[in-house]
């Protein structure tokens, strides 16, 4: 039997929560979202409506697009609103405790054929999936940051993740148009296995003196031929996930290799989370992006 997905649900409006439902906005789904409070919901909105804006002025879709999207979008402080929900995706802070927390609220109110997925960047599937009444229709549906341009999702089963899920979830990322990777269940799977350490390793070279924020972005950029520098991408990604899917990485892993850099360990505890906030390893406030080492 397929399973037919017509309405997604999404927990989380963050910058990965608000990219998710304007992309299955675009595909023609219905989305229903939800936040901890009605200011995060109206910035989610807001940044959906600003993306879409964008893309009407650069010509890349129509006005009738926009507010066609816009329409298929509501939100809802309250978790009723995902009782009838094909799949709902949970797009909330790297926290296994706030996952957890977020799945026990879920599964009493969505209908029982209802899919779950994780749009974790590290968390073991098989475990949040163990949390759920459903671990056979509980599945990673990770996107890439922003969601709207980047064409890659991995898909990564849990243990017990059965092949309909895993084929309707393969059809639902097809719809929106990307590209699906699959990666076994370990952790941080396969991009941020790779990234990730070289992201902190880019944090220890700073730490250490090697270089600077400029010179160690730059020479990257223009040594490696990366698009942005490693510093520049962890103030995209947020330094708050970096450090998580590093903490996920060296205890899942037991390998000192994958140790968080101390130095990103300052910055999260003093609230520098990067653009998100307004300061990381540069500072935002200003309109120019200053290093802030
Ligand atoms: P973010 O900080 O921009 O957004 C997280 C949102 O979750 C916030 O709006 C927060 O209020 C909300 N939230 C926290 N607790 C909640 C709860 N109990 N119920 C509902 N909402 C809650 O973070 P993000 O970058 O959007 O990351 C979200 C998830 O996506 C994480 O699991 C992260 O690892 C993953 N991810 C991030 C990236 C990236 O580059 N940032 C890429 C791929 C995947």
């Amino acid at each position: 039997m397929t399973i037919e997905i017509q309405r997604i649900g999404v927990v989380g409006a963050g910058q990965m929560g608000s990219g998710i439902a304007q992309v299955c906005a675009q595909a023609g789904y219905h989305v229903v979202m939800t936040d901890v409070t009605e200011d995060r919901l109206k910035a989610g909105l807001a940044t959906v409506n600003g993306n879409l804006a964008k893309a009407v002025a650069k010509e890349q879709i129509t006005e009738g697009d926009r507010t066609k999207a816009l329409s298929l979008i509501s939100t809802n402080p309250d978790y009723i609103g995902f009782a009838d929900c094909d799949l709902v995706i949970e797009a909330a802070s790297e926290n296994e405790d706030v996952k957890r927390k977020i799945f026990a609220k879920l599964c009493p109110v969505l209908k029982p054929t209802g899919m779950i997925a994780s749009n974790t960047s590290s968390i073991s599937i098989t475990r949040l999936a163990a949390s759920t009444d459903r671990p056979e229709r509980f599945i990673g549906i990770h996107f890439m940051n922003p969601v709207p341009r980047m064409q890659l999702v991995e898909l990564i089963r849990g243990i017990a993740t059965e092949d309909q899920t895993f084929e309707a979830s393969k059809a639902f990322i097809l719809r929106l148009g990307k590209v699906t990777t699959v990666s076994e269940d370990f952790p941080a799977f396969i991009v941020n296995r790779i990234l990730l350490p070289m992201i902190n390793e880019s944090i220890y070279t700073l730490y250490e003196g090697v270089g600077s924020v400029e010179a160690i972005d730059t020479a990257m950029k223009l040594g490696a031929n990366h698009p942005m520098g490693p510093l520049q991408l962890a103030d995209f990604i947020g330094l708050d996930t970096c450090l998580s899917v590093m903490q996920v990485l060296h205890e899942g892993l037991a390998d000192s290799k994958y140790r968080p850099c101390p130095l990103l360990v300052k910055y999260v505890e003093a609230g520098w989370l990067g653009r998100k906030t307004q300061r990381g390893f540069y500072d935002y406030r200003s309109g120019t992006p200053v290093p802030t080492r």
